[in-house]
């Protein structure tokens, strides 16, 4: 670990490590109910000693984390797989398409890199129980991530999140609320629940490390690709901590000397629940139904709006939405051209590269990544829409041969 600081993105007050734990003491009260969160905190290293330890040849990672190795949970995640998807890219009109699949971390999600560290920090603090408001993938994440280390998961969660991920939640040992009513609602309970009884609380943007911990996916793309910037990287975005995790692992190691350029970001949204895109291209607030297929990615109010959009902005990116056939559309393509079984909120990176193919906003030569966020065995049922399961058919090869006609 290098030395570092919190500062607020909205006054640019700066704290030391434990003077402060979630939101700008003076920022984050101006949070208005319904609003996204204000006082959003950043980490900030000292970038000269990362320019002293970090080589390419000798990868200190230890240097871009905010928290001792020591305190790290015996829950492994990230080195995921990177590679190009030519078939795919050739299919949507471009020569250079790569995949992050995210989708192979432990509990299916890149939710993974922020539970890590949030776990991490719970050690760090000895704090015993650990809180989180999510629309799923958080939850479970936080569930694993917390079983790993022997502490209490407790999880808000929408009754509506699908099934599998409620399963797997449970099956950690995570004490599950389900709430009758939206991830919105959830996240402001789950605050509530904190500042009554206490427990460190993970919610995304809320607690700043999981901005830091979602951040690891852009060094791993970084690093897999020989340590050179991708042109473009296409990320699906819900509370908006994610886009700005990959945009901050680039603004670091731009500070640290390691690049001198950063990826366009593209911002994907579902065309029903929207508002950071809305953000993006009007610049005015508008809170979205939360109702798409897309459940990770389905947020009204998203918590981390401002800072997604700056990234966006700084990184030369754009925004756009994609509708609920698209991302059907882009989740049967994905599983058939690349064998990975995305969820929708992941596969709508590849519905949104077909619409970029239509507006022409991207170089058909450009290096283009779609980041993976998560396993489609999460939500077998939306999956599930577009397809036939055939009837059984009597054990003789008559009865085989007359299926195969008729699937012709
Ligand atoms: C959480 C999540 C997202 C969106 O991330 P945000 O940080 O909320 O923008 C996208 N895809 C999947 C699979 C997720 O779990
Ligand atoms: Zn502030």
């Amino acid at each position: 670990m290098v030395e570092f600081y919190y500062q607020c993105n909205d006054c640019n007050k700066r704290y030391q490590r434990d003077e402060v734990r979630y939101l700008c003491p003076a920022c984050g009260q101006k949070t208005k109910p319904g609003y996204p969160l204000q006082g959003v905190l950043s980490v900030r290293f000292d970038y000269d000693s990362i320019r002293q330890r970090f080589k390419s040849d000798r990868t200190d990672w230890s240097c871009f984390y905010a928290i001792e190795d020591r305190y790290f949970p015996p829950y492994p995640v990230g080195n995921t797989p990177f590679a190009k998807v030519e078939s795919l890219g050739k299919d949507l009109g471009f020569t250079n398409v790569w995949v992050k699949n995210d989708g192979l971390n432990p509990s299916g999600s890149l939710k993974d890199r922020a539970s890590q560290l949030l776990v991490a920090e719970a050690n760090r603090l000895d704090e015993k129980s650990i809180v989180t408001a999510s629309t799923g993938n958080a939850a479970c994440s936080l569930a694993a991530a917390a079983a790993a280390a022997g502490k209490r998961a407790i999880i808000l969660v929408p009754h509506t999140a699908p099934q599998e991920k409620l399963v797997q939640m449970l099956i950690h040992g995570a004490q599950v609320i389900p709430i009758k009513g939206t991830y919105d609602d959830a996240f402001r309970l789950s605050l509530e629940f904190t500042q009554s009884y206490g427990g460190l609380n993970r919610n995304t943007a809320y607690h700043p490390l999981t901005i830091e911990g979602k951040k690891t996916v852009g060094l791993e793309i970084w690093a897999q690709n020989n340590f050179t910037v991708p042109d473009v990287i296409v990320v699906p975005v819900g509370d908006g901590v994610i886009i700005s995790g990959v945009f901050k692992a680039f603004e670091d190691l731009k500070k640290a000397g390691l690049t001198d350029r950063l990826p366009r970001l593209v911002c994907v949204q579902a065309e029903s629940s929207a508002a950071v895109h809305h953000f993006i291209t009007t610049g005015e607030f508008r809170r979205a139904a939360p109702a798409s297929i897309a459940d990770s990615i389905s947020v009204s109010v998203p918590s981390n709006i401002f800072m997604a959009s700056r990234a966006v902005h700084e990184s030369g990116g754009f925004s756009l939405t994609v509708n609920e056939n698209d991302i059907l559309a882009g989740q049967s393509l994905l599983a058939r051209r690349t064998g990975i079984f995305a969820e929708p909120s992941a596969a709508a990176t590849v519905a949104a590269l077909a619409k970029i193919r239509d507006t022409k906003s991207v170089d058909a030569d450009d290096q283009i990544v779609l980041l993976v966020t998560g396993h489609g065995l999460k939500d077998v049922r939306s999956a599930k829409l577009n397809l036939l399961i055939p009837d059984a058919v009597e054990p003789n090869m008559e009865a085989i041969n007359a299926m195969l006609t008729a699937q012709k």
